[in-house]
């Protein structure tokens, strides 16, 4: 089911309907001018003068006639959106991602960079997120498209000011980072955003992913913390402060491990990254705390590939965690489709029977309320991708860009 802003959300009737004409074509393209005036109810002069206006802003195009019904074949409409693009930026623990994505949904770049959250002073930290993202919009630029926004995902608790109240995979603590971030990029004419990494992911995978356009979707980060990005009905749950869907501070096991956050026993500790390698490979941490996850999940992966019984076992008892924290979402929230993201992505075939078996014994709904766990045919980085989307998804909810310099 599509949802979105109604034309009630709006004083402004012709932003309301611009939005409402380029929303249909973003859905339903190629579509000629007489589709849209029938599927809105707008009527046929109005959408052609709306089109008019939104193919001089460069945000739809013509393409070839097409003769599918009965009289004069038709001109039909497609999105063009190639001059505006929007940056997104992924802070984790051991790396900082930037991409831009252009209003036709073209990845124009995607760049990872090395990046030790937990030993960089935020101070620091500020400045080497604000060169990249100086770097990504002045090659976005440089194409000759206008820039959108930056938006920054960060894995903790993020204000509606953008300041990063806590993320203690980051080790911050009131770091006020938009704000840092505006200065550090000089007040730039874009739009500056900070906002939680599972969130922004949500946002991707509601936009872009194999579920888009599900009202009711969640999306469960698996970095360093497991946070929840919660859709419902069309819209992201932020909550008062904006600190909805931490999912991963769930108690679940009172007399469980320690957790980062203090407390026992929480989702996290029991299912995160850190507990899988713990339980895994137990020899990697001889040396200290790792820090860049990846060769150990991919020896992870390695060792369930095997069929080795210690690892298949480990997988499914974390599976059964994610089933259980999922139901208590499922009971409260009613996802269609819960999507589990980034190191969770390659572990999946070993986890996923485990957590749907779990979730359909917890949830009180018959079947789960219908709710489905998957994963994410998202690359990682999706919440650097959602952060692109972010700028993007304003556009159909009707704040236009300025027309293109020509
Ligand atoms: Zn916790």
């Amino acid at each position: 089911m599509q949802s979105g802003p109604q034309p009630a959300d709006f004083a402004d009737v012709r932003a309301t309907n611009l939005a409402v004409v380029l929303r249909h074509v973003r859905t339903h393209a190629p579509c000629s001018r007489a589709d849209i005036a029938a599927a809105t109810g707008l009527n046929k002069a109005t959408v052609s003068s709306l089109v008019a206006d939104l193919i001089e802003r460069r945000l739809l195009r013509e393409t070839g006639l097409a003769e599918h019904r009965i009289g004069r074949p038709a001109t039909m409409l497609v999105l063009d959106g190639q001059p505006y693009a929007a940056i997104g930026m992924e802070v984790s623990a051991d790396h900082l991602t930037a991409v831009a994505v252009d209003l036709a949904g073209e990845q124009l770049l995607s760049w990872r960079r090395a990046f030790t959250g937990t030993e960089t002073a935020a101070g620091k930290a500020v400045s080497t997120i604000a060169a990249l993202a100086s770097r990504a919009a002045s090659r976005v630029a440089a194409q000759g498209r206008q820039v959108l926004g930056v938006t920054v995902g960060v894995p903790g608790l993020v204000d509606a000011d953008g300041a990063v109240r806590l993320a203690t995979g980051l080790g911050w603590r009131d770091v006020e980072l938009r704000a840092d971030l505006v200065r550090a990029l000089r007040d730039p004419k874009y739009d500056v955003a900070v906002d939680n990494d599972a969130n922004l992911s949500a946002l991707a995978e509601h936009r872009y992913g194999a579920f888009a356009g599900t009202a009711n979707l969640v999306y469960l980060t698996g970095e360093l913390g497991i946070g929840a990005g919660v859709v419902v009905d069309g819209r992201l749950l932020r909550g008062g402060r904006g600190f909805s869907g931490e999912i991963g501070h769930l108690q679940l096991d009172p007399g469980g491990p320690l957790c980062p956050c203090g407390r026992v026993g929480c989702l996290e500790a029991l299912a995160g990254v850190r507990a899988i390698i713990q339980r895994v490979l137990p020899e990697a941490e001889a040396d200290g705390p790792v820090t860049d996850f990846a060769p150990e999940i991919d020896e992870v992966v390695r060792r369930a590939r095997r069929d080795d019984a210690a690892t298949v076992d480990a997988l499914a008892a974390v599976g059964r965690h994610l089933g259980h924290g999922v139901s208590i979402l499922a009971n409260l929230v009613n996802p269609d489709v819960v999507v589990l993201g980034g190191n969770f992505v390659p572990l999946a075939p070993w986890i996923l029977p485990a957590a749907q078996a779990e979730l359909a014994v917890r949830a009180v709904a018959p079947d789960a309320g219908g709710c489905r766990i998957v994963a994410s045919g998202l690359a990682q980085g999706a919440a650097a991708t959602g952060g692109a989307a972010r700028a993007l998804a304003a556009v159909d909810a009707g704040h236009l860009p300025p027309f293109p310099a020509v």
